[in-house]
């Protein structure tokens, strides 16, 4: 059985068909990259994976349990994190401080007066924080990070909650090129060492197609195309309505 499997899911927005009868499968060890076009349904698709938007039809099957009708948090609690819309970010505590809180909600710890917090889950947060290269920085305040240092932060956070599924929504947009392929580079380390499910969507398609093990090609809510890198890039449909405009 599939870690995730999409089928027949569909979302309109009035007139619009933002994702129309999408169907795939998402393995635990396998990174799988959503692109396409402004508009091609990709932010739509993850909303409806993590709970922000509801389906007008169709199921999402989480190790065969339909999760298409449960709320965020509900969807969070059984391993799906959704990283980059943390917005548990707090600039004035340090990297570490930010790490524990997100490990106190995960465990539901109860944060007595009597034990300061700072001793709460610090190893646990210490191990996230090397994990995502960020250990050297863990004392300093998240506020006055460089922005994709901020970003391997809220990977952390998200790590936090142990997920088996990492969603991530243009995790690099902002970013500089180089900082772009450092961290998707990362995100690929994570889903071998962890055996992590993601999926993602990325604007660099050197980036996508050196990182992703398989691509899925949306266009106006459609699938279009779907299979390994090399497959995808010499798609024709997919060179001549995606690559080419690029
Ligand atoms: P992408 O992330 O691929 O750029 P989106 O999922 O954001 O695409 O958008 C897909 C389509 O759905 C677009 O035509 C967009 O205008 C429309 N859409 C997205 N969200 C909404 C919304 N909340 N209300 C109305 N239309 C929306
Ligand atoms: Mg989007």
């Amino acid at each position: 059985m599939s870690l995730l499997e999409v089928r027949n899911l569909r979302k309109s927005f009035g007139g619009v068909s933002a994702v129309a009868d999408l169907s795939f499968e998402l393995n635990s060890g396998e990174m799988l990259a959503l692109i396409g076009p402004n508009g091609a349904g990709k932010s739509t698709c993850f909303d409806l994976l993590s709970g922000q938007l509801r389906a007008d039809a169709g199921r999402v099957l989480l190790e065969g349990r339909d999760i298409a009708t449960l709320p965020p948090q509900s969807i969070w609690q059984l391993g799906v994190a959704r990283t980059f819309q943390v917005p548990a970010i707090f600039s004035s505590m340090t990297v570490r401080e930010n790490v524990q809180m997100a490990l106190i909600s995960r465990h539901r710890a109860v944060w007595r007066f009597s034990r300061p917090a700072s001793a709460l889950f610090r190893g646990e947060a210490d191990t996230l924080l090397a994990e995502v290269e960020m250990a050297r920085q863990a004392e300093r305040a998240v506020g006055v990070l460089a922005y994709g240092d901020l970003k391997r932060v809220e990977l952390a956070i998200a790590l936090a909650g142990s997920p088996r599924l990492l969603l991530m929504d243009e995790p690099t947009a902002g970013m500089a090129a180089d900082a772009r392929g450092a961290l998707i580079g990362l995100a690929r380390r994570l889903v071998r060492e962890r055996g992590l499910a993601v999926l993602f969507t990325e604007h660099d398609m050197e980036v996508v197609f050196g990182a992703a093990d398989r691509v899925l090609v949306l266009d106006r809510g459609a699938l279009i195309a779907a299979g390994d890198p090399a497959a995808v890039r010499e798609n024709q449909r997919v060179r001549d309505i995606y690559l080419g405009v690029e």
